[in-house]
C-alpha cells in the first residue's frame, strides 16, 4: 500500500470511488486526518453468531437456521412475507414487508444467516427485515462459531454514503494514520491520568474491541476538548492580568456609608454577599471580570449601582449598558430617582436621541462632566470615549444581539467601552438567564460568578396557567374583572401587525382592535412596541405607572426592566412561540407587589418542545430550575449558543455529564498555564499549536505571547 500522511487527500486513497469522495467532502472530510476526526456518533454492539435460542430482545445478533415454513399474506402493495427459522436451540420468526419477491427466493429447507435486532413476538422472538444471506447446505454443517462480539462504529452518514461504507474506508487507513498522530501530552502526564495516547484513542474509537475501549477513547478525546478550551481561557486571562491595569477602588467606611444612604431599602443577604464579592474585586488593580446572575426581580440593579457609585466616589465614572432603549430609559428614571439630591451627574445615551442631545452627552462623557451614564449599545460606538471609566456594567447580557455581543467581546472579554487614556475599566456582566454551573465553568474557565439566589422580601409567587386558544374570550372576561378591581394588565403578542404568513400569529394591532370592541371595551388600553418614538414610549410607561392605563398590549420590548408593582396579570398570546428564558422574563414583569399575580399562557403548542416549555412554566417559578429544564429540552449545544456566538462546540465532551473530567481539565490547565503562561516551552509547542488552531480566533489569542 502507498504511504499516506494525515494530509493525503482521500481521492488518492485506493478503493475509494469518485462518488464516495464527493460525499465525504460534503461531510467536511477531505483528507486522511479529517477522516480520522470524523468520529462515530455511537457504537453498535453486535453479538457473535449464536444459536437462535440465545438471541436476546433488543440486542443485535446473528444466527443461522433452517427455514421450516413460509407464508405470503396481504394484498396489493401491502404484501407481507413471513418465514420461520429453526435450529436445535430455538425458533425465530422473520417478517419482511413489501418484498413479495422473497416468496420466490426463500424456500423451506434452505439455511439462512440472519442479522438483526429481535423483538418479542408472542412467546418467541421476531426479526423485522433482518439482513440475511443464504448459506449453502455444506457450509451450514460446519458453522464458524468462534467469531467474536463486535462494537461496530456508526458514523454520521449522508445521502449517497452509508455508515458502513465510511467504516470500510476508515479501516483501510486507520493503522497507518493512527501511528502518525503525535501526542501533545507526555507519557508521564498521560499515565498519571490513565489516558491512552491520541493514536490509541482514535484507533479504539474507530475499531474498538470492547466497550471499555470505547469508554477509554471517549474519555481521552473529551478530556482533550475540555483541556484545550480551558488552556485557552486561562492563557487569555493570564495575559490580561499581566498587561491590563484598572483603577483600584477601595471601599472605605466613609464611602460605604454614603452609598448605603442612597439605597431605598436594606439589601437582602444575597445582595449583600454579591456586593462584598464585587467590592473585593474592585479593590484590586487587576480588572474585574465578574458575572452576576440572579433571577428576574432578584434586585441586580442596586448591586450594579453600588459598584458604579464606588467608582464615582473615587473620582471616576460608571456606565450601565442595557440591551434595549426601553430598559435604558427605565434604569435612567429609577436611578435618577434614587440619586435625587446627590451631586452625581447622570446622563442617558441612546441611539434614538436627537443628534444634538447625543453629541452633548458624548462631550460630557469625554470631559468628565458626567459621572454616570446609562445607555444602550450606543455606549460602545466609536465616537464615545470616557474621561475616566472605572466600572462598566452590562445589564441583561443575554439579551444583546449576536453582533453586539461580538462587539462587546472585542477586547477579549474586557469591556469595549474605552477610556481616553487607554485605562481599563472593571467589568461586571449581569444576567437573569442563569448559567448552570457546569456550563459557566466550561465557557468562562475561572471567570468569577456571583449569584443572587434570593428575592427581596414581600413578593408573592406568580400563579401560572396554560389555556388553549378556545378559552381566550373567557380569559379576557376575567381580565376585565381584574381591571375593574383596580389591577393592571400586560398582554404580550409575538407580532406588531398581521403577518398573513402561514402559521400566522396573534398580532398587536388586531388584538387591540378586537379587545377594544369586545371583552375590554370599557378599559383603557395602550400599545407599546419598539417602533414607537422614545417620547411616546416614555409617555405611555409614565401613564401606565401612574395607573392611567389599565392594560398594556406589547411586544417583547417589555421583557426586561419594566417594574410596575400594581400590574398583577400577564397574558402571553401564542406562548409556545417564545423560548423558555423569554417566557420566564415576561412572567417576571408581574409578581412585584404584595397582591397575588397570575400569568396566563395562551397557546396550542404543536411541537413536543413547545408542550414541554409550557409545562415547565406551569410547574416552576424558579429561573434556575427552568434553565436546567431548558438545557434538557434543547440539549447543551444550543445553550452554548454555538451556532450564534462561535463558542466552540464539543464533539465528544458532554460537560453536563462529565463534570469530573471538566474539573480535572480545569485544574490541569490552571497548573499548566501557571508554569508556562504562553505555552512557549519546546515541550508545549504541539499543544500550543493545536490550541491556537481550535480556539485562537474566538478567544482573540492571536496577539498573545
Ligand atoms: P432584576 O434583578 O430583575 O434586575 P431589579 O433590580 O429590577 O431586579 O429589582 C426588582 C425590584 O425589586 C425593583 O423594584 C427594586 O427596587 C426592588 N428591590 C431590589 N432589591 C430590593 C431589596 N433589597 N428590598 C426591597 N426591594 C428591592
Ligand atoms: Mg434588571
Amino acid at each position: 500500500m502507498q504511504t499516506i500522511t494525515l494530509t493525503t487527500p482521500i481521492y488518492e486513497l485506493p478503493n475509494v470511488s469518485r462518488l464516495h469522495v464527493e460525499k465525504l467532502e460534503i461531510l467536511g472530510v477531505h483528507n486522511v486526518g479529517q477522516l480520522l476526526v470524523h468520529l462515530p456518533h455511537r457504537h453498535e454492539w453486535i453479538r457473535a453468531q449464536s444459536g437462535l435460542g440465545d438471541l436476546e430482545v433488543g440486542v443485535i445478533g446473528s444466527a443461522i437456521g433452517e427455514i421450516t415454513a413460509t407464508k405470503l399474506s396481504g394484498y396489493g402493495r401491502k404484501k407481507r412475507f413471513q418465514a420461520v427459522l429453526m435450529d436445535e436451540t430455538g425458533r425465530l420468526e422473520l417478517v419482511f414487508f413489501n418484498q413479495a419477491y422473497l416468496a420466490k427466493k426463500l424456500h423451506v429447507g434452505m439455511h439462512l444467516h440472519v442479522q438483526g435486532k429481535p423483538t418479542r413476538f408472542g412467546p418467541g422472538l421476531q426479526m423485522n427485515s433482518p439482513k440475511y444471506s443464504i448459506v449453502p447446505f455444506d457450509e451450514a454443517q460446519n458453522l464458524n462459531m468462534d467469531q467474536e462480539d463486535e462494537y461496530r462504529p456508526v458514523y454520521p452518514a449522508s445521502e449517497g454514503i452509508t455508515s458502513e461504507q465510511i467504516r470500510t474506508i476508515v479501516r483501510t487507513v486507520l493503522d497507518q494514520a493512527c501511528a502518525l498522530l503525535e501526542d501533545h501530552l507526555s507519557e508521564p502526564y498521560r499515565k498519571e491520568r490513565e489516558l491512552p495516547t491520541l493514536g490509541q484513542a482514535y484507533r479504539m474509537m474507530h475499531a474498538p474491541e470492547s466497550e471499555a475501549d470505547v469508554a477509554s477513547a471517549r474519555r481521552r478525546l473529551a478530556y482533550d476538548e475540555l483541556l484545550m478550551l480551558q488552556l485557552g481561557v486561562h492563557m487569555k486571562r493570564a495575559h490580561l492580568r499581566r498587561t491590563l491595569k484598572a483603577p483600584p477602588l477601595a471601599r472605605t467606611p466613609e464611602i460605604n456609608e454614603r452609598i448605603l444612604a442612597r439605597m431605598p431599602f436594606a439589601l437582602t443577604p444575597a445582595q449583600q454577599r454579591v456586593v462584598d464579592e464585587i467590592s473585593r474585586d474592585l479593590a484590586l488593580e487587576t480588572p474585574t471580570n465578574r458575572l452576576v446572575q440572579g433571577d428576574v426581580g432578584s434586585g441586580k440593579t442596586v448591586v450594579a449601582l453600588d459598584a458604579m457609585l464606588l467608582a464615582i466616589a473615587h473620582g471616576h465614572q460608571g456606565a450601565l449598558m442595557a440591551p434595549t432603549e426601553l430598559l435604558a430609559e427605565q434604569h435612567y428614571l429609577s436611578i435618577t430617582e434614587m440619586l435625587k439630591g446627590s451631586s452625581v451627574r447622570v446622563e442617558l445615551l441612546t441611539g434614538s436621541m436627537p443628534s444634538s442631545d447625543r453629541e452633548q452627552v458624548i462631550e460630557q462623557i469625554a470631559s468628565g462632566d458626567c459621572d454616570l451614564v446609562i445607555g444602550t449599545h450606543a455606549l460602545v460606538s466609536e465616537s464615545v470615549a470616557f474621561h475616566s471609566l472605572a466600572v462598566a456594567v452590562i445589564d441583561e447580557q443575554h439579551r444583546f444581539g449576536v453582533e453586539q455581543r461580538a462587539k462587546l467581546r472585542v477586547k477579549g472579554g474586557q469591556s469595549a467601552m474605552s477610556n481616553c487614556d487607554g485605562e481599563t475599566p472593571h467589568v461586571i456582566v449581569m444576567t437573569a438567564t442563569p448559567i448552570p454551573r457546569t456550563i459557566g465553568l466550561t465557557i468562562f474557565g475561572d471567570l468569577d460568578i456571583s449569584t443572587i439566589d434570593q428575592l427581596p422580601p414581600g413578593r408573592t409567587p406568580v400563579i401560572t396557567k396554560h389555556v388553549t386558544p378556545e378559552k381566550r374570550s373567557t380569559v379576557y372576561h376575567w381580565v376585565n374583572e381584574k381591571i375593574k378591581g383596580g389591577d393592571q394588565v400586560f398582554i404580550v403578542v409575538p407580532a406588531i401587525e398581521p403577518g398573513g404568513k402561514e402559521g400566522a400569529v396573534r398580532d398587536l394591532r388586531s388584538l387591540k382592535a378586537q379587545l377594544e370592541g369586545g371583552e375590554l371595551h370599557n378599559c383603557h388600553i395602550a400599545a407599546l412596541h419598539g417602533r414607537l418614538k422614545r417620547e411616546t414610549r416614555e409617555h405611555i410607561m409614565h401613564r401606565f405607572r401612574a395607573g392611567k392605563i389599565d392594560c398594556l398590549i406589547a411586544t417583547t420590548v417589555i421583557e426586561v426592566g419594566v417594574d410596575v408593582p400594581n400590574a398583577t396579570v400577564m397574558v402571553i398570546e401564542d406562548a409556545d412561540r417564545f423560548g423558555l428564558a423569554q417566557l420566564h422574563q415576561l412572567r417576571g414583569r408581574v409578581g412585584r407587589g404584595e397582591k397575588t399575580s397570575v400569568c396566563v399562557l395562551i397557546g396550542n403548542p404543536k411541537t413536543e418542545d413547545g408542550i414541554a416549555r409550557l409545562k415547565a412554566m406551569v410547574e416552576t417559578n424558579s429561573g434556575f430550575d427552568l434553565s436546567e429544564k431548558d438545557l434538557e429540552i434543547r440539549g447543551s449545544g444550543d445553550v452554548f449558543g454555538t451556532r450564534q456566538s462561535g463558542t466552540p462546540p464539543f464533539k465528544v465532551a458532554d460537560p453536563l455529564k462529565e463534570f469530573e473530567l471538566l474539573e480535572m481539565a480545569r485544574r490541569d490547565a490552571g497548573h499548566w498555564i501557571g508554569e508556562s503562561p504562553n505555552l512557549d516551552r519546546p515541550e508545549d509547542a504541539l499543544a500550543r499549536r493545536r490550541l491556537l488552531k481550535a480556539h485562537g480566533q474566538w478567544l482573540g489569542l492571536g496577539d498573545v505571547g
